[in-house]
């Protein structure tokens, strides 16, 4: 019989940093590299990029449909960043932590918060850029937006990095597989915290040590000593 049971229901996984942190590479290999992870897709006002695709990067949105959603309770939490609204749908993530998959959510610090608030045993990861020479590197090589647009993030990034401490753990990002390895090991020791034991199943009387220990194989070790 096992010794205790620990809960079985999944993590639900927050990851922010800034944009150019590369936040979206490592959230990507992590769920390539893991079965057991499902990635949320947001929902966003903001237009589409160069390489966004409808309904695996984002769900795009007017700002009349995201307010439609706000107004029907929809969404989990959601934010403005930079002028746009950015949500996570509610549908899909209690029923899969309920099945024991891991739910990744990729969002900035005020929809962290919101959920810090509601789930009390959520995972806060941040994920930061090696230098600010090297977010400004990655911003402005993505080559997917104006000067004033990268200005604005490179501007916000500051204000994130504030937030830092409010995260239970913290990633450089200067390497991805090194990155992606770190959550995964951040998340095999969550799995481990004595917190999510739900069962103890050892009973410490004596009749039951005795009988345990009692048994003819015992017997037989204990003469060969
Ligand atoms: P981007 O425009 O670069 O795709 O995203 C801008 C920021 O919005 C990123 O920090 C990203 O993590 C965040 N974001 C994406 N989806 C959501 C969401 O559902 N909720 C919140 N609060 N932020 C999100």
């Amino acid at each position: 019989m096992n010794i205790i049971k620990a809960k079985e229901r999944g993590l639900l996984i927050v990851v922010s940093g800034p944009s150019g942190a590369g936040k979206g590479t490592v959230c990507q290999k992590l769920i390539e590299n893991n079965s057991n992870i499902w990635l949320s897709i947001s929902c966003t006002s903001r237009e589409p990029r160069k390489g966004d695709i409808e309904g695996k990067t984002y769900y795009f949105l007017s700002r009349e449909e995201f307010e439609a959603k706000i107004e029907n309770n929809e969404l989990l939490e959601y934010a403005q960043y930079n002028g746009n609204y950015y949500g996570t749908p509610k549908d899909k993530i209690s029923e899969l932590l309920d099945q024991g998959i891991d739910v990744l959510l990729e969002i900035e610090v005020q929809g962290a918060k919101k959920i810090k608030e509601m789930v009390k045993d959520a995972l806060f990861i941040f994920i930061l850029p090696p230098t600010m020479d090297e977010l400004k590197r990655r911003l402005t090589s993505r080559g997917t937006e104006d000067k004033e647009k990268i200005l604005k993030r490179f501007k916000t990034a500051y204000q994130e990095i504030n937030e830092l401490s409010k995260y239970n753990y913290v990633i450089v990002n200067d390497e991805v597989d090194e990155a992606v390895h770190k959550i995964e090991s951040i998340i095999t020791s969550e799995k481990c915290r004595v917190d999510r034991i739900e069962e103890v199943f050892v009973n410490s009387s004596e009749e039951e040590m005795h009988e345990l220990l009692m048994d003819k194989e015992f017997d037989n070790s204990v003469h060969e000593l």
